[in-house]
This record gives C-alpha cells, structure tokens and sequence, in this order.
C-alpha cells in the first residue's frame, strides 16, 4: 500500500456500501474498501462470509444488489453501470487453476492476450515465463507439470493482459501443504515484480498474515476489521477478529484501581491496552495466545490449573490448561519443560506488551 517513499499509492480499486442479496438471504452488506496501486489485500474469514461473493461481484461474475464498484476511476458496477467482466481490467486466478489441457504453457499464457500470435505477444508471454521461473517449460503441456508449476502458469495468464486489479480466490487451496508455504512467498514476488493491485481471498489466517499488505477479516456478509497484518493481530477490535485470529482465548479480570486481578494473578493496569478511568470496577475479557503465556511447575507456585492437552508441534509445545473456573487457555513452550496430561502447573502471564481487552459479556 506504499510506495518507496512510504506514501499511500492512488485507489484503484473501491467498493462502497457494496450488498448482495440472495432472495431472503444477505450474502454481503454495507461492504466498503480501498485497494491503493500495488497493494495485496486479503479477504479473510470463515466459511460463508461473503469472501468469494466479494471477490465475484469484483469481477462482473455476480451483480451487487447495492453500491458501486469502482475500478481505475470508472464505475463498472452499480449508479446505472454493468460492465461485463470481459471489459473490465480485472484478472482472476481461480482455485483450481482452470488451464487448457491441450494447449502449451505458452499458448495458455497467450490466451487472454488481444493478439496472441503477435510478436509482441510472444515477447509478453517470454517475459512473464520468466518472471514465474518457468522460461524453459513454454512447450510443455499443463498435464507435464506440477501443481506449483500449474500455479505458476495461471498466474503469468492472469498477469499477461496487464490487469488493473488481480483477484486470487484460494489460490493455495489445490497445494499440499509444504508448497503451500513455499508458493505464496513465491506469489508475493511476482505480485511485487509485476507491481500489480491485488485482491485475494482465503480462510487460512497464517496465509493472510504472512503475504498480505492489508487484512480485512470479514464475518456475516461484512468487514470487521481492515489493517496491516500487525494491526489486526495485535490490535484487534472486536472479539470476533481477536478469536479468528491465533489460538485466542480469553482470561476474565476485574478492574481495581491500580491493578487487574485475573484467576492467576494481579497485573498492573497498564497491561490493558488504552484502559480508561471509566472501566474501574468493570469486569472485562483480556486476550491471551500462547505466546502471552507459560506454564510452570506446580512446585514453584500455587498450582492455578490442569494440563489437559499437550499438543507437540515440533519446534514447539502448546499446553492446553484448564483453570480452576473451567477456562482453558494455552501456553506456548520453546523447549520440552516436560508436562504430562494431568498434571497440575502454574500459569503466568509474560507481560512484555499490552493486551487487548474487552467488556466482559457476563
Ligand atoms: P467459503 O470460504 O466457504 O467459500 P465465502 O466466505 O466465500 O465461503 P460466499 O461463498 O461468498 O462465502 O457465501 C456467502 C453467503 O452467501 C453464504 O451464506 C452462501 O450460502 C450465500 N450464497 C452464495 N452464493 C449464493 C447463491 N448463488 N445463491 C444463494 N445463496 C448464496
């Protein structure tokens, strides 16, 4: 969203007060976001929130019930106007790739080209073979490759007619899971090289965080929230983003004067995040991820809870700990601090920054 100078660059793509209803059903409402030139934003949410409804309305597959779409300065959806998806500058890699099997890479990657037997064209398709690391697979058919490579090509396609906008709909849903990871850092340059305007949507939050400039995590057909990834993570504004988001849980506290006191401990005031004078005496959920805690053996301190889970994942452990009030919240481990399941153990807060807080809904 900036350019090298750090400023925001021009919209380019923008939909305001964007609905779509489906007979009684609301598949989106009251939707409005800013894309700048250059930009990745990713839709992120659960199943059935609108994600791919947005993303088709984006493109002239689906027509907004309501508002206006707006791409490069022309309105092409809504205030009267429906341009057709074929004349809008918008490309789109869909999930499964959608290659023709017969044609070579090459002549896929021409396809979407106004002259595809031109030289000018073969210049553009060996420009992008290269920049998707696929120079010396042009006479290849789509079967002789593999998946990433398959991704590969739909991307130099979508790419190859200069789009103003980029739509991605789950693009490394077809991948198994370790090309998955190598892949999207492999899209997110090619994106920057390309420097185009991007739109992708996706429910894996780990996918959103780690490729996009800005999230926005949708619920129920709207945005809950738009930010940099750090943003919504760290500084999410609503329960539903702060629970979407990392392996939330949520320690209830009772705000004194000076201090929180939560089931295990009293913390200062300050380590709620933006906490005002008006919340004394209220009772509150704080957010706590694995990170914001440690379990430690019941020997050093008063035991607060069980270990109910021991989840390994490799470089790491998560303790699952069930607290004296049913609560049960998690706690990261670098190292193997051996808990077994059953156990009693501590639990204490690594209070290195403030945390998110919100009103309590007892
Ligand atoms: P997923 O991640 O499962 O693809 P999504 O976030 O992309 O989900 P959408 O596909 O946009 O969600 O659907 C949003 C809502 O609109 C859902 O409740 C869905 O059932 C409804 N919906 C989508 N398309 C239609 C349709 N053609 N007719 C009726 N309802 C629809």
């Amino acid at each position: 969203g900036t350019d090298a100078d750090g400023d925001p660059g021009d919209p380019v793509l923008e939909l305001d007060g964007v609905g779509k209803r489906y007979g009684p059903e609301t598949a989106v409402s009251e939707l409005d976001l800013t894309v700048r030139d250059g930009e990745l934003l990713t839709l992120l949410g659960p199943s059935g929130c609108g994600k791919t409804t947005t993303l088709r309305m984006i493109a002239g597959l689906e027509d907004p019930s309501e508002g206006t779409v707006t791409v490069a300065d022309e309105t092409v959806a809504g205030d009267g106007a429906t341009v057709p998806p074929e004349e809008r500058d918008v490309g789109m890699v869909f999930q499964e790739f959608a290659l023709f099997p017969h044609l070579t890479v090459a002549e896929n990657v021409a396809f979407g080209l106004e002259d595809p037997d031109s030289e000018a064209a073969e210049e553009r398709v060996t420009e992008l073979l290269d920049l998707v690391g696929l120079g010396e697979y042009g006479d290849r058919t789509p079967g002789d490759l593999s998946g990433g490579q398959r991704q590969r090509v739909a991307l130099a396609r979508s790419l190859a007619p200069e789009p103003d906008v980029l739509l991605l709909d789950e693009p490394f849903s077809n991948l198994d899971v370790r090309l998955r990871v190598a892949m999207r850092e492999e899209v997110r340059r090619i994106l920057d090289e390309a420097g185009v305007t991007a739109v992708s949507v996706t429910h894996d939050q780990e996918e959103a965080l780690s490729i996009s400039d800005r999230v926005a995590v949708m619920h129920d057909g709207h945005v809950e929230q738009v930010g940099s990834p750090a943003e919504v993570f760290e500084h999410p504004e609503s329960r539903f983003v702060a629970s979407f988001l990392g392996q939330a849980s949520f320690l209830p506290a009772a705000v004194g004067d000076d201090s929180v006191e939560t089931i295990i401990g009293s913390y200062d005031r300050d380590l709620l995040e933006g906490l005002t004078e008006e919340y004394t005496g209220a009772d509150v959920d704080v957010l706590v991820r694995p990170d914001d805690l440690r379990a430690t053996p019941a020997n050093e301190s008063e035991a607060d809870g069980n270990v109910v889970r021991r989840q390994y994942t490799g470089p790491s452990f998560v303790y699952h700990v069930e607290l004296a009030d049913g609560n049960v919240v998690r706690c990261l481990h670098n190292h193997a601090e051996d808990f077994d399941v059953g156990e009693p153990v501590g639990v204490t807060l690594v209070a290195d920054h403030t945390l998110a807080w919100y009103p309590a809904e007892r």
